[in-house]
This record gives C-alpha cells, structure tokens and sequence, in this order.
C-alpha cells in the first residue's frame, strides 16, 4: 500500500529526474519529457529499489537483467523519433518500464520477452497504469514478430552483435531501429534509418546493455 506521502515524495522525485537527468542533459523531445514525467517508474521495480526509483542509474528486475537508466530510455526514446500514428516492435520487455514510454507515444507497440517472469511481471504493472495500447509476446526477439507484420519502429533493449536480418526485413521502409550493437562490455547506441531494403545506421553514443539471448543475438 502507497500512502500519500509517499506518491507525493516520488512525483516530487519525478520531476527532478525529468528537470535533471534528462532536460540537464540533451532530452529535448517535449513529448518524451511529458510522458517520462508521468509515468510511475517505481511501479515498475521490485519493492527492494523502489526507494531508488529516480536513480540516474540501471537497477536489477530479477533473473540477472535491469532496468535501464531513464536517461537511456528516454535518449533511444527520442531518437526512435516516435510519433501517434507509429506501430513499435519491441524487443526486450524487461520490467515494462521502457514499454509504458513508447505506450504513451504511439499507435500500439509490440513487445516480447524471452522469460515468461518477467514478461508476466511487465503486464502486471502495464494493466495497473492502465495501458491498453500493447500486444505480448514470450519468446525469442531476434526472430522478430510471430505473425507477418512490419512495424514503423523498432527498439531492442538488449546488446546484439549485429542486426538481426527477421528485424530488417519486419521495419517499413523509411522506418527507424534503434539498438546497442557490439559484442563488449561496452557497445554503440545505433539508429538505423531504412531505405527502401537498405539500413543506414549512425552511432550515437557508447552504451552498456545485457546480450541478447537467441538465434540471431549472443549464445546463453
Ligand atoms: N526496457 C526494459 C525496461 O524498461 O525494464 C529493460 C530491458 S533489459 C535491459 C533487456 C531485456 O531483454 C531483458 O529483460 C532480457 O531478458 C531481454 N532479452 C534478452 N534476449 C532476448 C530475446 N532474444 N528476446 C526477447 N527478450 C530478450
């Protein structure tokens, strides 16, 4: 149970990170601060670190994975260039956070998860908020989207060598993928621009994220 003190202390928290962490910073998109602005991140923890919710920092979910820096979520968010009318593939469901920022932009966004925990966790949370806009899928991302479909925008929240060719081939033309590509500690934050069959990628920063697990990404 919340009590109010406590809503208060972390929307008060909330703003800060929005004023902080990403305005401080080169989070210009005043849709994506709008949304990271209302969207109760300490929902989306376990009750362990909901007191760091608003942490400039990734924070454990279970099963060895994270939930990402807001600042990170919301830089991928901006760049994906996300507007009302987009459909979003999203690989790498994680806690649902991430999820419930691209919900508050878009047309529906797809998400899928390899661990059914979590997976089931991120529902939790999503129904809670009161998102209705998402479609769940448990299995292996790098294989895309179990049904023919192609997407405006694709986000994967996970590492991969390389993009996955059922990726490329499910992103629209003049779509956009955003993802952390490379095989170290440290990978490249890419945005990739699709023309025609063809993908245009341009690096935008060093990351860190966990190795996608599956047929096209890194090996268990
Ligand atoms: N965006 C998430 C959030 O806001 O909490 C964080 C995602 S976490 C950094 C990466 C997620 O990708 C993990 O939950 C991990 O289990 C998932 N993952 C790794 N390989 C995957 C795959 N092949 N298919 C789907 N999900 C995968």
């Amino acid at each position: 149970m919340v009590s109010f003190d406590e809503k208060d202390q972390f929307a008060l928290q909330r703003a800060e990170m929005v004023r902080h962490h990403l305005e401080g910073r080169d989070i210009r998109d005043p849709a994506v601060l709008q949304v990271m602005g209302r969207i109760p991140r300490e929902d989306f923890l376990p009750q362990a670190y909901r007191s760091q919710a608003y942490a400039d920092h990734p924070l454990p979910i279970g099963l060895g994975q994270t939930i990402s820096q807001p600042y990170i979520v919301a830089l991928m968010t901006q760049c994906l260039r996300v507007t009302r009318d987009c459909d979003i593939l999203e690989i790498g469901t994680g806690s649902g956070y991430q999820t419930a920022v691209l919900a508050g932009l878009a047309c529906r966004v797809f998400t899928i998860e390899r661990h059914h925990e979590l997976s089931e966790q991120a529902q939790t949370a999503l129904e809670k908020f009161g998102v209705v806009n998402v479609e769940f899928a448990i299995g292996d991302g790098s294989r895309g989207w179990p049904e023919t479909i192609q997407f405006d925008r694709i986000l994967l929240t996970a590492a991969v060598p390389s993009i996955p060719p059922p990726l490329a081939a499910q992103l629209k033309s003049g779509g956009v993928l955003v993802a952390p590509v490379g095989g170290g500690a440290v990978q490249d934050l890419v945005v990739y621009d699709k023309h025609g069959d063809e993908l245009i990628g341009q690096i935008v920063c060093g990351c860190r994220f966990v190795p996608l697990i599956g047929e096209h990404g890194f090996r268990e």
